[in-house]
């Protein structure tokens, strides 16, 4: 990829410290929901004490780390490991990198039984072997850990250097809960790092995608950052609550297309970084809206092949083989 004047200088991150077949022991901390109301849907926020292991101090935000389950699978084969975002900042939720956290929601799907033939009739209840077992542990509870892993979806090494637009969808808020108790929060008082922290003063704003208003993720934490601080914009975004007129709700592409002209000043500037977490397929509707607005050169590469394509008029398919993010543009999707 071409490196341009205005990408960020990123951070030397650690990776693979530790090795999914040996991993590190961890103990929960906390546990805690963090969904806004009552929900279909299961999201904890788990922390989990990783001092005198390999992962002390050196998991930054925006980076995952692994959970290995105990035990087999179906097949008799030990659990391959799972990946989780990190939803602490790179201090850690102590302020001295001991506790690390992530936003566990549980999988609960009704579907054929892919290992039992015999329960093939699609709706037997799949609970999901990891987000599961995670989110049962109880205080105190050993979880073994790898990693970190990721080295690209990262602040910069100087934050005031530029804006932020962080788009989410469901736990793809994780990596930004850790992004934005850096920016603005800070280590708590007493820490060393805190004596080496500065607030960031950029402008900074969060379009955060849930299907219901209850199911919205750390929602108190987030309208009481945006009340305390100017620089920092909070925008949920709803798509299943009852419209005025028939049809689906907005995505976040949706609103980002609606306020194009207040956001226009902030993407416009080459200080501008994108990052979007969450869904495969989220950044289809971004890039699209992004280029269609005229805004796309900072944040994509564009395949010649498509070069006299109206962006508006691009299939899913060309976006995904032709368009391809550069260094202000962070995904982090699956
Ligand atoms: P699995 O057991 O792996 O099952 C997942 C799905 O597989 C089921 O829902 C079902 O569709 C299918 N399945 C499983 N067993 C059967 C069966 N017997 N028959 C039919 N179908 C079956 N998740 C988060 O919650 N928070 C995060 O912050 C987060 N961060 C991530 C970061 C990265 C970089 C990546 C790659 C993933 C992240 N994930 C995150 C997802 C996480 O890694 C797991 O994939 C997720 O928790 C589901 O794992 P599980 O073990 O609970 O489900
Ligand atoms: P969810 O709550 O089901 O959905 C979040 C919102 O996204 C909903 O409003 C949904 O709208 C909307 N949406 C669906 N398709 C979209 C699209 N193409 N573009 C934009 N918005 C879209 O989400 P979830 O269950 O928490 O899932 C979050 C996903 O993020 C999971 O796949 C998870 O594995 C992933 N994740 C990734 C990382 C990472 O890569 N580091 C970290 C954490 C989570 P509808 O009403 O249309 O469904």
């Amino acid at each position: 990829m071409t490196v341009h004047l205005h990408d960020p200088a990123l951070p030397d991150a650690r990776m693979h410290l530790v090795a999914p077949g040996s991993p590190a022991i961890g103990r929960i901390v906390s546990s805690e929901s963090c969904i806004r109301g009552k929900s279909a849907s299961f999201v904890r926020h788990i922390s989990i004490d990783v001092s005198g292991t390999p992962l002390e101090g050196q998991c930054l935000a925006g980076q995952s780390f692994g959970v290995c389950v105990p035990g087999t699978d179906s097949k008799g084969r030990p659990h391959k490991v799972r990946l989780y975002s990190l939803a602490s900042p790179s201090y850690g939720e102590d302020g001295n990198g001991r506790v690390i956290s992530t936003t566990c929601k549980r999988s609960i799907e009704e579907r054929t039984d892919e290992d039992n033939p015999a329960r093939g009739d699609g709706h037997v209840l799949i609970l999901g072997a990891c987000s599961n077992w995670l989110s049962d542990l109880s205080v105190g509870a050993e979880v073994p850990v790898s990693g970190p892993n990721g080295k690209r979806f990262l602040l910069p090494v100087d934050p005031a250097a530029h804006d932020y637009l962080f788009v989410a969808t469901g736990t793809g808020i994780a990596p930004f809960r850790g992004m934005l108790h850096e920016l603005l929060v800070g280590p708590p008082a007493g820490t060393p790092a805190r004596d080496r922290w500065t607030p960031c003063l950029s402008r900074i704003q969060l379009v955060m995608g849930a299907p219901y208003r209850t199911d919205l993720l750390y929602d108190p934490w987030l309208n009481e950052l945006a009340r305390r601080h100017p620089n920092f914009s909070y925008h949920p975004v709803i798509s299943r609550e009852p419209l005025p007129a028939p049809g689906h709700g907005p995505h976040v592409h949706h609103f980002i297309d609606a306020r194009i002209g207040a956001l226009r000043p902030m993407l416009d500037s080459p200080r501008c970084l994108i990052y979007a977490c969450g869904l495969a397929g989220m950044q289809l509707g971004i890039f699209r809206t992004l280029a269609t607005a005229g805004l796309g050169s900072g944040y994509l590469g564009v395949h010649d092949e498509i070069a006299a394509v109206d962006p508006a008029d691009w299939t899913e398919e060309q976006i995904k083989r032709r368009v391809r993010p550069t260094h202000r543009c962070m995904l982090e999707v699956y």
